[in-house]
């Protein structure tokens, strides 16, 4: 039917693709893309001829309105960004907002994810996770960035450039203890996928002698080693309540 179709693509294997993806993209009438020489790299190496149009940051407030009006109109069209899951640091909220707020139909057409493919190979807690999107560049603003998550009982998952990782690195540190357990999960789906782990303060050293690797990378951090008592309802945690009962 006519609507707004929120289509995942590979993160690195094109063959990561689904079937249903595939007839979507055959289907629709339209493409909105981030980058139409990326997407259209994918659409050639699938055989799918389609018009392409750019949607972004910069561009979105002038095309959405454009893009709505179709849908209305009774076209189908698909929302793809350059790799992965649309909206997951990539551009679309507003789009999807607008679409559902206007009673259109909107479908999502799962697929990868590095941040979710990242989770499935670092081997740490997966039942609460929290998904941080990118750090602040500056090591200030990166440092409170990470304070401000530094008791929050769950895995943290986040994307970094490889050239800025080491400063990462020691800035999470830093912030969140040398002792957590952490994860840099690069070039995945990729022929030189890697997974190194290690507590925060064994990689900061590893990326600092060894300068930035490069590709991309997403950075999963376990959560704290004290944990709250299941169902105390309080936040302390077990140092604090060690401390508490010892006064
Ligand atoms: N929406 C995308 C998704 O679902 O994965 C993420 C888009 S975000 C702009 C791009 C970031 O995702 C990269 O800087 C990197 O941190 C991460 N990323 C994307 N592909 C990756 C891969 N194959 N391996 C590791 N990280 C990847």
């Amino acid at each position: 039917p006519a609507g707004l179709y929120i289509v995942a693509t590979p993160i690195g294997n094109l063959s990561d693709i689904s079937q249903r993806a595939l007839e979507v993209l055959a289907g629709v009438d339209h493409i909105a893309c981030e980058d139409t020489r990326v997407t259209g790299k994918l659409l050639t190496a699938k055989l799918i001829k389609k018009p392409l149009s750019s949607y972004h940051e910069h561009n979105g407030a002038r095309e959405r309105p454009k893009l709505l009006e179709r849908i209305d109109a009774g076209e189908r069209i698909a929302l793809v960004s350059d790799a992965g899951t649309p909206l997951i640091s990539d551009p679309g909220f507003k789009l999807v907002a607008e679409a559902q707020d206007a009673g259109l139909y909107v479908t999502a057409i799962p697929g990868p994810c590095a941040a979710i493919a990242a989770l499935s190979l670092a081997g740490l807690p997966t039942d609460r996770f929290l998904f941080m999107g990118f750090p602040p560049n500056k090591s200030g603003a990166r440092q409170s960035w990470f304070t401000q998550e530094a008791k929050t009982h769950a895995s943290l998952v986040f994307y970094e450039s490889t050239r800025r990782l080491p400063d990462c690195l020691a800035d999470a540190a830093e912030s969140l203890g040398g002792d957590r357990f952490v994860a840099v999960c690069r070039e995945l789906t990729k022929k030189f996928e890697e997974v190194k782990r290690g507590t925060l303060a064994e990689l900061a050293a590893a990326y600092a002698e060894d300068g930035a690797p490069k590709g991309e990378c997403v950075v999963v951090i376990g959560p704290p080693a004290h944990v709250e008592e299941a169902g105390s309802g309080s936040d302390m945690d077990t140092e604090h309540l060690l401390a508490a009962a010892l006064k």
